[in-house]
């Protein structure tokens, strides 16, 4: 199923967590992407997102669904395990421009300390930004004594950042002092994905809009590190029937499940033509052929779809 293209353009990607199988929502977000490169010329990648809750067998098996879908990656997929040492660099070059500082906080720490002015809920309230060396240094002993790390925060200072999204239009957000390394060793998220699609040359995202409001963090992050930041592409979530995002809990929400209900590959496509406001189109999707055929974006719905599990017989 795959095309060959040029070396040298762009890429878009899917990059799930291997922490378990894909629900239907996240296959149809990872489908979009797939559509959405191979509609623009772009060559399709993968990245398997390992740094966190990791579920062994994960990540092949997710493949396998994809390749079951008739989908498959155009390169290796990149896996983060492997990459720290690109992580550490991004960071050692924002702390050459004075960019990082250390943060001694607990998740308690931050809830209990009064918020800066302007900026947004949740937001780091600034604690360790401007500590003097002894203070950091008995913070450090602090840390130590009870068996804590320290993490790594990017100096942003609360500024607003904007990015422009094909499905969203403008997403304006306030970057807070984010964590770059946190406190249990872990390279951050919002970190990864930067140093990331930027080493593979993905110069168009495309993902589910619960992370839209990481974009802004990311295309400043991206700015900082002087990497050319990608085009925006925000799709909606699948949500269960009580309005929250699709989740194990709500029943048979996997491929494997669903196929064990006896689903097919078909009914997969049906079922994505018509949560996606294609359904009233004379010509059915089968397969990600007919898909890649039959999304219009411009004519895609933005309101969330809605799946309700079949149960058995
Ligand atoms: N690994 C993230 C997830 O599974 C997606 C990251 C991204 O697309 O930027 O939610």
């Amino acid at each position: 199923m795959t095309e060959s293209h040029p070396a040298g353009c762009g890429a878009g990607r899917f990059a799930p967590s291997p922490s378990g199988d894909l629900h239907i929502g996240n296959i149809r977000s990872g489908l979009l992407s797939y559509v959405r490169a191979r509609q623009t010329g772009r060559r399709f990648l993968w990245r398997v997102e390992d740094l966190d809750r990791v579920k062994a067998g994960s990540a092949e098996s997710q493949l396998e669904v994809f390749a079951e879908l008739g989908v498959e990656p155009d390169e290796p997929p990149l896996v983060q395990s492997a990459r720290t040492a690109e992580y550490s660099a991004a960071i050692a070059k924002l702390a050459a421009d004075g960019l990082v500082y250390e943060c001694y906080c607990s998740r308690k720490d931050i809830a209990q300390a009064p918020s800066a002015p302007h900026a947004p809920p949740g937001a780091y309230p600034g604690t360790c930004r401007s500590l003097g060396e002894e203070e950091r240094e008995s913070a450090r002993l602090r840390l130590e004594a009870n068996n804590r790390q320290l993490a790594l925060r990017l100096r942003a200072d609360n500024r607003e950042h904007r990015i422009d999204d094909v499905m969203l239009g403008r997403v304006d957000a306030l970057v807070d002092d984010l964590v770059l390394r946190r406190g249990d060793g872990v390279f951050a998220y919002n970190l990864t994905v930067v140093v990331d699609d930027a080493a593979s040359g993905i110069d168009e995202i495309l993902r589910g809009d619960d992370l839209a409001s990481s974009a802004p963090r990311q295309a400043y992050l991206s700015k900082l590190l002087g990497l050319p930041e990608p085009g925006w592409v925000h799709v909606p979530l699948v949500l269960s029937e009580s309005g929250q995002r699709l989740a194990k809990r709500d029943g048979a929400v996997t491929y494997q499940q669903l196929r064990s209900l006896g689903w097919t590959i078909e009914d997969v496509f049906a079922w994505m033509q018509q949560s996606l406001g294609f359904g009233g189109d004379s010509r059915r999707w089968r397969s990600v052929d007919d898909m890649v055929n039959g999304v219009a974006f411009a004519r895609m719905s933005s309101a969330p779809a809605v799946f309700v599990p079949p149960t058995a017989p």
